[in-house]
C-alpha cells in the first residue's frame, strides 16, 4: 500500500487545506490553496479526483480516491472550494470531517461531459445534497438573461446550504431518499413554464439520474443534447468517477 500511495503522490498534485467550515449538519466546505491553481484552464463543471486514502490509513484500493466537483474558484488568489456532503459515511466523508487546515490534499482534475453549456434559453437544475455544489457552479455561469428553474431536495431540508456568496437561488425541497414520483409531478409543473431551448441537468442519486433520463427523453421527447445527467453515487457502488 505504501507503493500505491508514492505512485499516487507522484500523479496528484499537492494542495494545502487554507479553511474549513460547516455548512450543514451533513457538509463540509474545504477551500484549498496552491499556486497551481492560479494557472489552471479552468471550465465550469470540472471536478477533482481527491486521494482521501493517502491521508487515510487503511482504506482498501476501491477507496483510494472519491470525485468532488469545484464549488467555487478563485484563480487570483490560488484557491478552490469544494462542499463535501457526508451522507455516504464512506472514506470520503470521514476524510472530509478529519481534514483540519493546514493540511496537504492531494487531487488531479477531470473534465467530465457535465459542463456548462450556455446554448439554450431556459434550464432546469435537478440533484440532491451531493450535487449541490456543482449545480451552484453550473448557475454562476449561466449568462445573466437564462431562466433558472431548479429542484433541489434532501431528506432534511436544513442540509442544502447557501451558496459561496450566501445567495440561495434554488428551489429546495424535503424529500426522501430516490423520490423520482415527487420530481416528475415538479418537472410537470415546470416545464410548461420554460420558454425557448429548454435543457435540464442532474446530478446526484444514480437511480434518480437514470429514471428522469427516460422520462424527458420518452414521456417529454427531449433530445440527448437537451439532457446532461451525472450519477454522483449510486446505493450498490462506492465512489463514482
Ligand atoms: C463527478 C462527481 C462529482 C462529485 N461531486 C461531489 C461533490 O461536490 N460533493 C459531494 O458531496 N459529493 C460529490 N460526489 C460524490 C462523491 O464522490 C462520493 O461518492 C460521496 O462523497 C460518497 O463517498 P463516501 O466515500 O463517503 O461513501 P461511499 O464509500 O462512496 O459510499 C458508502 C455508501 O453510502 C452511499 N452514499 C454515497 N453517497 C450518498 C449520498 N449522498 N446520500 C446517501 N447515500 C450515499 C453509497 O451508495 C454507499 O452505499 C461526486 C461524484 C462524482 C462522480
Amino acid at each position: 500500500m505504501e507503493i500505491l500511495k508514492t505512485i499516487l503522490k507522484r500523479f496528484l498534485k499537492e494542495n494545502v487545506i487554507e479553511s474549513k467550515q460547516k455548512l450543514s449538519d451533513s457538509a463540509y466546505r474545504l477551500c484549498i490553496k496552491s499556486e497551481a491553481i492560479k494557472s489552471v484552464d479552468f471550465v465550469p463543471g470540472y471536478f477533482l479526483r481527491v486521494g482521501v486514502g493517502i491521508t487515510d490509513e487503511g482504506l482498501s484500493m476501491k477507496d483510494f480516491v472519491r470525485s468532488y466537483s469545484v464549488w467555487n474558484i478563485d484563480q487570483t488568489n490560488g484557491t478552490i472550494d469544494l462542499a463535501i456532503a457526508t451522507q455516504g459515511n464512506g472514506p470520503g466523508a470521514n476524510w472530509a470531517k478529519q481534514r483540519k487546515t493546514g493540511d496537504t490534499v492531494y487531487f488531479r482534475w477531470k473534465k467530465g461531459k457535465f459542463l456548462i453549456e450556455n446554448s439554450a434559453d431556459s434550464y432546469l437544475l435537478i440533484g440532491d445534497l451531493s450535487a449541490l455544489a456543482h449545480l451552484y457552479m453550473i448557475r454562476r455561469n449561466l449568462t445573466k438573461e437564462k431562466q433558472v428553474e431548479s429542484i433541489l431536495y434532501s431528506q432534511h431540508k436544513n442540509e442544502l446550504y447557501a451558496d459561496i456568496d450566501g445567495s440561495r437561488p434554488f428551489d429546495f425541497y424535503e424529500m426522501p431518499q430516490n423520490p423520482t414520483g415527487e420530481i416528475i409531478s415538479k418537472i410537470k409543473e415546470i416545464v410548461p413554464t420554460m420558454t425557448g431551448r429548454k435543457m435540464v441537468y442532474i446530478g446526484g442519486d444514480s437511480r434518480v439520474c437514470v429514471a428522469l433520463n427516460n422520462y424527458f427523453r420518452k414521456e417529454l421527447h427531449w433530445e440527448a443534447n437537451q439532457i446532461k445527467t451525472k450519477p454522483f453515487w449510486n446505493p450498490d457502488k462506492k465512489g463514482l468517477e
